[in-house]
């Protein structure tokens, strides 16, 4: 009887530890993971927004911002005095062409991240060398410059040729077209970030096709564009204007465009 009683109390004792590991163990039981059925990994909600594409590549799509179109200058004002108009000139209603000495052009509008499409082409006449030749730019928020230069034949510092981020990243290559053709730009631009205190939050980045090339592969912009010195990002700033440069060279533009990012 006694041997029973025994057996029956270490039978309790057991049971209530048993219990008690199954309740408070900290290992999870095993669960047969849930069988995954295809229309778990689809997302249906909001449906993507539809963007008219041009019927040629190049062209502005439906929901582009239409910086130039050949007409007119309305988009734009003088770099130096913004009350005034864009001291460049339209050529048979189909391009513009830098007046040298009159200063630079800025957008009306002022832009963050963007996809901007931008196309040129060098002075037809070749003159000088180096930076002499073709030059102008694309300074994105009026302050990194996406540089424009005649490089075809032209050798000059390998940061400071035609689609190099100027004095910071030299292009992958040199796809370069003649002084005669047109070359094209597209851009897609992601703005330097602020902290709250002004401080530095990210650098911008960008990458360009230069003619349908790769040239700018999410490359870093270090900084506000110098001539002289390095690059830095001295203070915080939002959306600005884009700015293209009067270098003292006859370069042309055509066909601008812009979606907002
Ligand atoms: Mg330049």
């Amino acid at each position: 009887m006694k041997s029973k009683f025994i057996v029956f109390c270490l039978a309790l004792v057991f049971s209530i530890a048993f219990v008690e590991a199954q309740t408070y163990s900290s290992i999870p039981p095993k669960e047969s993971p849930m069988p995954m059925k295809p229309e778990m990994t689809e997302i249906w909600e909001p449906e993507v927004e539809v963007v008219t594409p041009a019927k040629v590549l190049g062209d502005a799509p439906s929901d582009a911002i239409i910086l130039f179109d050949g007409k007119n200058l309305d988009q734009w004002v003088s770099q130096n005095d913004n009350s005034k108009a864009a001291p460049w000139k339209i050529v048979d209603n189909d391009h513009m062409e830098v007046v040298p000495g009159s200063g630079g052009i800025s957008t009306k509008m002022k832009f963050g991240d963007c996809q901007l499409h931008i196309e040129f082409s060098a002075p037809d006449i070749v003159e000088s060398e180096s930076q002499g030749r073709g030059n102008s730019g694309v300074f994105l928020q009026n302050r990194y410059e996406l540089q424009i230069l005649d490089s075809y034949n032209n050798r000059t510092y390998r940061n400071g040729q035609a689609a190099s981020i100027y004095k910071d990243h030299a292009p992958l290559v040199n796809a370069m077209r003649g002084p005669l053709e047109w070359n094209s730009y597209d851009v897609i631009y992601r703005a330097p970030r602020f902290k709250e205190d002004g401080t530095l939050d990210a650098k911008a980045t960008i990458t360009v096709l230069h003619n349908g090339v790769l040239v700018q592969n999410n490359s870093v912009i270090n900084g506000i564009t110098y001539y002289i010195g390095l690059h830095d990002y001295p203070e915080s700033h939002g959306d600005d204007v884009i700015t293209l440069q009067d270098h003292g060279n006859k370069t042309q533009f055509r066909n601008i465009w812009l979606r907002k990012l």
